[in-house]
């Protein structure tokens, strides 16, 4: 049984139809997927949430000066919290949105003694803002965070891909799942998960990581629950 997780969701999980932008009624069904999985349980739960949805510095910032196509998409990321923060809250549940850029009419700012005392009190804090710094991705906010606050883990949500697999299961019918991998597995065999930034660091650290399907019924209340879903990556 985990005590307390971290939740890495990508932008894209925010959008519509045609993938861009925030839907504000498929934000709603996550936000009631992931609340209704916390329901009967004392998991803590902390949250960080891409920009791709509305801006990467690296794809939309060409021509630019990198550093300002990266900090535009860290304003993004706290576009979705909001976003998210309403979904929430319309099903019940206390949020508080933390940014690591200061922005004080709509996020408190990132303190990390002060997100750990908000969880303790049962919100959900949603980290928006990135790092702060830009030439890094959500990937290295998610272990960061989780390291500071103390989470258990890692879980890395995926759309429509319930684990890592040994090629693309999209492309490749025969791709094999691993349900178990050592953080250096996924380093040498060069496996998708998250970014070697945000990789290097929770296998220094020791940190697990969960890769799953979040569109999967029941998938995130099992492992709020601490059962064995999607495939779990630890040393
Ligand atoms: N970003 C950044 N520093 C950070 C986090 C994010 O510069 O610490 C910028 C970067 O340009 C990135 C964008 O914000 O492309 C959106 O984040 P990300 O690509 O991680 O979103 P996701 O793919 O998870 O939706």
């Amino acid at each position: 049984m985990f005590k307390r997780v971290l939740l890495k969701l990508s932008g894209e999980f925010l959008a519509g139809e045609n993938g861009f932008g925030i839907s504000p009624e498929t934000t709603a069904g996550l936000a009631r997927r992931i609340i209704g999985a916390l329901d009967g349980t004392d998991v803590e739960l902390a949250v960080v949430i891409g920009g791709g949805n509305l801006w990467r510095g690296a794809r939309n910032g060409q021509g630019m000066d990198p550093a300002t196509a990266d900090y535009i998409g860290m304003l993004g990321t706290v576009m979705n919290a909001m976003a998210l923060q309403d979904a929430m809250e319309a099903a019940g549940k206390p949020t508080r949105i933390m940014s690591a850029i200061h922005m004080q009419q709509v996020a408190e700012p990132y303190i990390r003694r002060r997100a750990m005392r908000h969880l303790e009190k049962g919100r959900v804090v949603i980290f928006g803002g990135g790092n702060g710094a830009p030439f890094f991705t959500t990937d290295t906010t998610s272990t960061l965070r989780a390291l500071e606050i103390g989470a258990d883990v890692v879980l890395m949500a995926k759309n429509a891909v319930d684990g890592v697999y040994d090629s693309d299961p999209r492309k490749n019918p025969d791709a094999k799942k691993y349900d178990q991998l050592t953080h250096m597995d996924v380093v040498e065999r060069r496996l998708e998960v998250m970014d070697a930034t945000a990789l290097t660091l929770c296998m220094d650290k020791g940190l697990p990581i969960v890769v799953f399907d979040i569109f999967e019924e029941g998938n995130l209340a099992r492992l709020f629950r601490g059962e064995r879903v999607g495939t779990l990556i630890q040393s």
